[in-house]
C-alpha cells in the first residue's frame, strides 16, 4: 500500500512539474492587440529643455472635463465673414511689428517691449487685458491675456502662442506666427458677440521650459476655471521651398481628440477659405499646450507640416516664411475658435469601468454613465507580471457606439502562472479616458483572487 501511495506521489509531482514547465514555455497570447499611444513627436521643444523629465511633474486630482461643443455640418455665413477678414496683410503686419524688437528672449528688454506692444494692441481693440506675471527659479516674466466675454462667462475657449524667442534670432515663425494668429483672431472677433468667453493669450518663458504657460495653467486650475478647449499655435508659417502648403500637423492627447475632430470638420466645411488638411500626431510635450494636459484641460497644438529649416537661428525671419500658408493656418484656428464659441455646449458621454473580474480570462465592464452616446469606444486590458515577470498581454475591444447609460464588456485571455497586474483603460472619441487597475493570480487560463486597486 505504502509503495503504491508513494509512486502516486511521484506521478503527481511529475504531472505538476510537466504542467508548470508547459505553462512557462507556452507564450502568452491575446485576442487582439493594439497600441494607441503615438510617440512620434515634433522636433519643436523649449530651447533650454532636453527632455520631458526636465519639466515640472504635475500631480493633481482628476477633474472632469466640462461639456463641449459639437462641430456643425454646414458652413455658417458668419464664420465665412470672419475668415474673409483674415488676410495676408493683417498677418504680415503683426509679424513685422513682433520681429521689430529683435530677439525676444524672456527677461530681456526687447521681450518686455514685445509684451507692451501686445498689451497695447489688445487694449486698442477694446478688450479686457492683463499681464499675468510669474516668477520662477530660472526666470520671471509676463504672459499677456485679453478676454472677450461671452453671454456665458463660465465656459472659456483659449487661443494662444508664445511671444518669446531664443536669443539667436527674431523668432518670426517660432513663434511670431502663432502670436500673429492670436492677434488677428482678436482683431476680428472683437466686433462680434459670442455665446462663450474667449481668451487670447501670448505666453513667454516658453523657451526656458514652458514656464509662462505652466504658471498660467496652474493659476487657472487653482481658480477652478472651466477651460473647455485650448488652441495652441506654435510655428505655423513655414513650408518647404516651392510648396504652397496644404497640409498641417496637430498634436493631441486622448482626452482632446474631440478638438481634433472638430477642427478637421471645420477645415473641410470651410476648405475654400482654409485649404489645409490636418494630420493628427498624438502627444508631444514640446509646446505650451502641455501643462493644460497636465492639469486636465483639453488642448491641441497646431504645427507646420515641414519643420522650419531655420529653427532657433538668426535666419528664422519673415522672408523665409510662407505668409499665404501662415494666413490659411491662422484662418483654420480662427474658424475653429469662433465656431466653438458660438456652439451650444452639449451633454457628453462619461465612461466608467465598473468591474474587473476573473474566471476564464479577465473581464472588464465599461459603462457610459453620461447623457450622450459615446463614439468609437476602445477598451484595453493589459495583463503584466506572472512567474518571472514573463507576461505582457494586451487585448483591445472596440465598439462604434456605446449608448448613454449603456454598457459593454471587454475580455482578455492569457495562459500562464503567477501573480498578475491588470490595467484596464477605456476611452471614446468624445469622452475622457478612464483607467483602473487590479491584481490577481493566474493559474493556467484561470484568473483568481481579483482585487481592484483603490
Ligand atoms: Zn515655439
Amino acid at each position: 500500500m505504502r509503495s503504491i501511495t508513494s509512486r502516486r506521489n511521484v506521478i503527481m509531482k511529475a504531472i505538476v512539474v510537466f504542467i508548470i514547465t508547459g505553462l512557462l514555455t507556452i507564450p502568452g497570447y491575446t485576442l487582439a492587440g493594439t497600441s494607441n499611444i503615438s510617440s512620434n513627436g515634433t522636433p519643436h521643444h523649449p530651447a533650454f529643455v532636453e527632455s520631458r523629465d526636465d519639466l515640472v511633474n504635475v500631480q493633481v486630482a482628476h477633474r472632469s472635463s466640462p461639456s463641449h461643443p459639437m462641430a456643425p455640418n454646414t458652413a455658417d455665413v458668419n464664420i465665412i465673414e470672419l475668415l474673409q477678414q483674415l488676410n495676408e496683410p493683417l498677418i504680415l503686419g503683426y509679424l513685422e511689428n513682433l520681429t521689430s524688437f529683435g530677439p525676444r528672449e524672456t527677461g530681456t528688454p526687447s521681450c518686455d517691449q514685445a509684451a507692451h506692444y501686445i498689451f497695447d494692441t489688445f487694449q486698442n481693440m477694446g478688450l479686457v487685458v492683463r499681464y499675468h506675471n510669474y516668477t520662477d527659479a530660472t526666470v520671471s516674466g509676463s504672459n499677456v491675456e485679453a478676454t472677450l466675454y461671452g453671454n456665458d462667462t463660465t465656459n472659456i475657449f483659449i487661443i494662444c502662442g508664445h511671444y518669446d524667442s531664443v536669443a539667436a534670432g527674431p523668432g518670426a515663425d517660432d513663434d511670431g506666427s502663432g502670436v500673429a494668429a492670436v492677434l488677428a483672431a482678436a482683431e476680428i472677433m472683437r466686433n462680434y458677440d459670442f455665446d462663450h468667453t474667449v481668451r487670447f493669450v501670448a505666453f513667454s518663458g516658453e523657451e526656458q521650459g514652458l514656464i509662462g504657460s505652466y504658471h498660467y495653467v496652474q493659476d487657472a486650475y487653482n481658480s477652478n476655471e472651466s477651460i473647455v478647449a485650448v488652441l495652441n499655435a506654435d510655428m505655423i508659417g513655414f513650408t518647404a521651398t516651392g510648396s504652397d502648403g496644404i497640409v498641417g500637423k496637430i498634436f493631441e492627447n486622448p482626452a482632446s481628440e474631440w478638438i481634433v475632430s472638430f477642427t478637421q470638420d471645420i477645415s473641410v466645411i470651410y476648405s475654400d477659405y482654409i485649404g489645409i488638411q490636418l494630420f493628427p500626431q498624438g502627444e508631444t510635450w514640446g509646446s505650451d499646450h502641455y501643462y493644460f494636459w497636465e492639469y486636465g484641460y483639453d488642448a491641441v497644438f497646431y504645427h507646420e507640416y515641414h519643420f522650419n529649416d531655420y529653427y532657433h537661428s538668426a535666419n528664422d525671419t519673415i522672408d523665409r516664411m510662407n505668409i499665404t500658408y501662415s494666413t490659411r493656418f491662422s484662418r483654420l484656428i480662427l474658424a475653429t475658435l469662433a465656431q466653438m464659441a458660438q456652439q451650444p455646449v452639449q451633454q457628453r458621454p462619461v465612461l466608467e469601468i465598473s468591474s474587473i473580474s476573473g474566471g476564464l480570462g479577465v473581464t472588464a465592464q465599461i459603462n457610459n454613465i453620461g447623457d450622450a452616446n459615446a463614439s468609437d469606444v476602445k477598451a484595453t486590458i493589459l495583463i503584466t507580471g506572472g512567474l518571472f515577470n514573463l507576461i505582457n498581454v494586451q487585448s483591445t475591444s472596440e465598439q462604434t457606439v456605446l449608448n448613454a447609460q449603456g454598457s459593454m464588456q471587454s475580455k482578455a485571455m492569457v495562459f500562464r502562472l503567477g501573480k498578475i497586474l491588470i490595467t484596464v483603460a477605456a476611452d471614446a472619441s468624445n469622452a475622457d479616458q478612464v483607467t483602473k487597475q487590479a491584481t490577481g493570480f493566474l493559474l493556467g487560463p484561470f484568473v483568481l483572487e481579483v482585487v481592484i486597486a483603490p
